[in-house]
């Protein structure tokens, strides 16, 4: 019953195709139809099944990730018939993957866009077109970065422009949110005054542009765009770190940019004075600005995000089962994504609805990533041996502050990084009452935010509680 393969020729393949092209422009907008749409090409028809070609193996991963449902569910709207889409590399991959570091291509999505004929000005890497402001939930972790990112996006546009600070320097795990605001500020800016010149990419990218363009004996016009720009946004800085000559360029372009206040934000996985492979003078000067941490992501955030996402999704998930994810997936955001992707995209297949035993049998394998959960006992050690009093003192009734603050502190973590209730915390600690605990956890979130000292100790606590087996 094997149809023959039909040519993509046919008058009303193509008329159906570029319907789906204007729809897809209209939805996701111009910026990202360019950087990852417009270079798809209708090849076949085959049965059911549209193949789509597009020019290199990271657009049809990106594409596959990002669009291919729309574009199936566009497609079957044009014509029923159409079940399936195919997103293949059609050959002629552009140069850019072909001289681009092979590692770099795959590391990181916001990797170099082939540039079109014509289009090679573009030296920046293409926007995620979710990554705004508005799709950005905000929380206790992620508060400063925001505020500083709103600021800078704000200030850049209109007529009294003005540079708040500089550099902006965001730093943070991975998968908390850095790359999602630098595209947030940069859609801001675009969206509110699109005459300003600014450019956004990887640290990687930078380091491939800039090796390009010495190998073309073309530094001239690679230092002209790079100066020319009113906004500069590197991220993951700390690739650059050790790569000398790059080093030394990077250098000499944020030293010309700061100097002529433009705007500068800089992101990397550690704060400037951690950067390990910058020359000292480099690290100095990133954190002039200001300098603001992402920090791990609480409990509160996790469910916010996910009560964002199923929301954008227009999907019905029992409370519960965000509860029970926010309590389980505790590693980053974009793990999160992931798994209310997958349970999203399963109940969607076998049609059924969304719970928590669902949720567990459809991401066993990240479930018991997560899972290297910690204990109560091991806070208890843990907070004991940091603030140098005896594990007892966890059970004891002695109410000396020396004690006393310490065993809050344990309490805040036992909440937050365990999924144990109030009343079976409470008993771990000496058969304490539920509110105790609830009242150690209210003062130590008080406390933790205007006392740096305690703030950073908690977090030194629960990097090494959630590390523990990783390092
Ligand atoms: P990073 O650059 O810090 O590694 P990303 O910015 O790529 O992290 O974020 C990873 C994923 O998590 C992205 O899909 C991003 O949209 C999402 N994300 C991170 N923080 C938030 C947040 N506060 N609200 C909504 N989505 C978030
Ligand atoms: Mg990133």
């Amino acid at each position: 019953m094997a149809k023959p393969t039909m040519p993509a020729s046919g008058g009303d393949m193509q008329a159906q195709w570029a319907r789906v092209r204007g729809r897809l422009r209209e939805e996701f907008g111009e910026a990202a139809f360019r950087s990852w749409l417009k270079s798809m090409t209708l090849a076949e028809v085959d049965e059911n099944c549209v193949r789509i070609g597009v020019p290199t193996r990271f657009l049809r991963d990106w594409v596959a990730a990002h669009y291919a449902d729309r574009v199936r569910a566009l497609w079957n709207a044009e014509n029923a018939a159409v079940t399936a889409v195919d997103i293949f590399v059609s050959g002629g991959a552009a140069q850019a993957e072909a001289i681009a570091p092979s590692a770099s291509a795959a590391r990181e999505k916001e990797t170099a866009v082939p540039a079109e004929p014509g289009e090679d000005k573009e030296i920046g890497a293409a926007l995620d077109p979710r990554f705004t402001f508005e799709n950005f939930v905000v929380g206790k972790p992620n508060e400063l970065a925001h505020a500083a990112a709103r600021r800078v996006a704000e200030s850049s546009v209109g007529p009294g422009r003005s540079v708040p600070f500089n550099p902006l320097f965001l730093y943070g795990g991975v998968g908390l949110g850095k790359t999602h605001l630098m595209h947030a500020i940069a859609w801001h800016i675009r969206t509110h005054d699109p005459s300003r010149k600014l450019i956004y990419l990887s640290a990687e990218k930078f380091m491939y542009q800039f090796i390009r363009a010495l190998r073309f004996k073309d530094t001239m016009a690679f230092k002209g765009q790079f100066r020319s720009v009113d906004v500069l946004m590197i991220d993951d800085v700390q690739f650059i770190s050790g790569k000398d000559s790059t080093q030394e360029e990077f250098f000499h372009t944020f030293n010309a940019l700061v100097d002529q206040n433009r705007q500068v934000i800089i992101s990397a996985d550690k704060s400037p004075s951690d950067l390990e492979g910058m020359e000292e003078r480099m690290r100095s000067r990133l954190g002039w600005g200001l300098v603001a941490d992402i920090h791990p992501t609480t409990y509160e955030l996790r469910l916010g995000i996910l009560q964002a996402k199923a929301e954008q999704q227009r999907m019905q998930i029992p409370i519960k089962v965000l509860e029970f994810l926010a309590h389980k997936i505790t590693s980053n955001v974009r793990e999160l994504e992931g798994a209310l992707n997958r349970i999203i995209a399963h109940a969607q297949l076998v049609g059924r609805a969304i719970s928590i035993e669902s949720a567990q049998e459809v991401l066993h394998d990240l479930l018991r990533a997560n899972d290297r959960r910690v204990t109560i006992d091991e806070i208890q050690k843990r907070v004991a041996e940091h603030y140098n009093i005896r594990l007892a003192d966890m059970h004891s009734a002695r109410r000396a502050r020396a004690v006393a603050r310490p065993r809050q502190v344990a309490m805040y973590l036992c909440k937050q990084l365990t999924p144990r209730s109030l009343p079976e915390i409470g008993r771990k600690f000496g058969g304490r009452d539920h509110t105790t605990v609830m009242h150690a956890v209210r003062k130590i979130e008080e406390l933790r935010a205007n006392d740096r000292t305690l703030a950073e100790d908690i977090e030194l606590l629960r990097r090494m509680l959630e590390t523990r087996g990783a390092i």
